[in-house]
């Protein structure tokens, strides 16, 4: 096989490495990417846009079921639906190969050469892959690793047989009955809500004190209060010990130390996800680490010349949207342009029920950084739209300088405020401040009104409350 030069290499076709080369594509530079599996990613295929499809269906037919029950004030009557759970995995399925073929399509149009393949480095400049059809030398100027992450297992929990990472969840093809899902972090929660609204009896066993231990209490109770209702039960400070011996329950240290065992068809092993940086000869390179990832600096640019890191491989947040803008951004450094990051904020959004939004600082963040603040704090019961959409649970919160009033943080949940994510990253991004918010005319009846009286009430100005 002929050897390939090239000015940029890609090690990886995820958000971060597709978008990379899409745009350094796009700017001239003579590019190749190389990816193992499908182009998209973890994000694409096995990540955000399937567990987005299980969410969805997930609440249609929840909805649904609410409405057959007879207990809603809607005045819908209606008879108890059926879940196919194989069709709607079929579904999911041709939505990520739309998307499939949509990324190689982008990168095609952008001049990209694509090699399948597992790459793996003999030094800093020379890349060999294997395809199917043999081994491809390709040698580049400026390499970018965009490996990913991969889920955390276990010690005492390995992956098999009944014990199912989030990659065997977005796939199965029926409803278990008794679900348990260790870990209520993103995933777990985003899923097990899901499964549950799906009909399987689901129980969280989560290490920390609460639940999504990385947003504060108060944008976490809505959703607690919401898993109640569910039926989902929740165990706090507590640890999964393995598998009972006689198989189908796990063991479980509870907060008191008392061990208990939890029946369950699946176990969903959800703690996390660390960096590949495994597989790919990381052992013929020289890279400072930064804990388990790779270290970076302000230009995604690794302890070696020409070799470049982007997303989750790079540590937290470990979002597809972070791993695009790195992607970008170093495309254009490439291509000689003056680039560093300096973004004010990466947006945070869980797709629990209800959904929260995440973008800069929270009060105590912005105290402790030193800033003397004022909060504004507006609830979706006071917001017709919300109402209207039996959604009053929830609030928008911002956060601002005491002073100059420069918007540091806003946070949000409540039913469909991922939507709001947009509005928010753009005054962080914007330098808003207060009065920007509080002065711009928000669309009646919507949620969004809640962010603009939220800063009204910050500045003492609310007029719907
Ligand atoms: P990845 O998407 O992991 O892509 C890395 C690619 O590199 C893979 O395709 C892999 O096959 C390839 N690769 C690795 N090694 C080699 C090699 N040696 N040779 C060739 N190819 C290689 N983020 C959000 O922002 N929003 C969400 O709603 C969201 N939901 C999620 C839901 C789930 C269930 C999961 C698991 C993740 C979710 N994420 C979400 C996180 C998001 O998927 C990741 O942050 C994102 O995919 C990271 O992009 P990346 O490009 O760094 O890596
Ligand atoms: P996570 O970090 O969100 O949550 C892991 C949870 O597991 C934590 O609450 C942690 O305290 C708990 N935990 C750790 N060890 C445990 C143990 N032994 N027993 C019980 N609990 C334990 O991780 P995740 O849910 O696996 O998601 C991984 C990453 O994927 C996220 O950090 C996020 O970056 C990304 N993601 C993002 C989205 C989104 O943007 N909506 C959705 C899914 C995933």
């Amino acid at each position: 096989m002929k050897d390939i030069s090239c000015k940029l290499l890609v090690i990886g076709a995820g958000p971060g490495g597709y978008v990379c080369a899409i745009r350094a594509g796009q700017l001239g530079i003579d590019t190749v990417i190389v990816e193992e599996r499908k182009p998209g990613g973890t994000c694409l295929n096995v990540g955000c846009i399937p567990s987005k499809a299980l969410i969805h269906a997930a609440e249609e037919y929840d909805r649904i079921v609410h409405l057959a029950s007879g207990q809603n004030p809607l005045g819908i009557r209606t008879t108890r639906p059926e879940l196919d759970l194989s069709q709607t995995i079929a579904w999911k399925d041709t939505i990520v190969g739309r998307l499939n073929s949509g990324v190689s399509g982008l990168l095609k149009k952008s001049k990209v050469k694509m090699v399948q393949g597992r790459a793996r480095f003999r030094d800093g400049k020379t890349v060999e892959v294997e395809t199917e059809t043999g081994r491809q030398i390709i040698r580049a100027e400026n390499v970018v690793i965009a490996t990913g992450s991969a889920p955390v297992e276990l010690p005492s929990l390995p992956f098999g047989g009944t014990v199912i990472s989030s990659t065997e969840a977005l796939s199965l093809t029926s409803v278990p009955d008794k679900l348990v899902v260790v870990g209520g972090g993103y995933i777990g929660l985003e899923l097990g809500t899901a499964f549950a609204k799906m009909g399987a009896k689901v129980t969280v066993v989560e290490a920390q004190a609460r639940i999504l231990p990385q947003y504060d209490a108060e944008l976490t109770r809505p959703v607690s209060k919401r898993l109640q209702a569910l039926g989902i039960d929740v165990m706090t400070r507590a640890k999964a010990r393995g598998m009972a011996k006689a198989g189908g329950a796990l063991l479980v240290e509870t907060e008191s130390g008392s061990e208990v065992s939890l029946a369950a068809d699946r176990i969903l092993v959800t703690v996390g996800r660390r960096p590949v940086t495994q597989g790919w000869g990381m052992e013929e390179l020289v890279l400072d680490r930064d804990g388990p990832y790779i270290w970076i600096d302000e230009k995604c640019q690794t302890s070696m010349r020409g070799i470049y890191a982007i997303g989750d491989v790079t540590g937290e947040p470990m979002l597809a949207h972070r791993a695009m803008a790195q992607g970008e951004l170093v495309a254009e450094i490439i291509a000689g342009h003056k680039r560093v990051w300096d973004k004010r904020a990466i947006p945070a959004v869980c797709f629990t029920d209800p959904e929260i939004v995440a973008v800069g600082l929270t009060s105590d963040e912005a105290q402790k950084s030193g800033s003397e603040i004022r909060v504004g704090h507006f609830p979706f019961a006071a917001n017709g739209r919300a109402m209207t959409k039996l959604g009053e649970e929830g609030f928008v919160r911002v956060v601002a300088r005491a002073d100059n009033h420069l918007v540091l943080g806003i946070q949000a949940v409540g039913q469909g405020v991922s939507e709001l994510s947009a509005a928010f990253g753009l005054a962080i991004e914007m330098g808003a401040r207060l009065e920007d918010i509080a002065g711009t005319i928000h669309a009646h009846p919507t949620q969004g009104e809640a962010f603009q009286e939220s800063a009204l009430k910050s500045l003492g100005r609310e007029l719907h409350i």
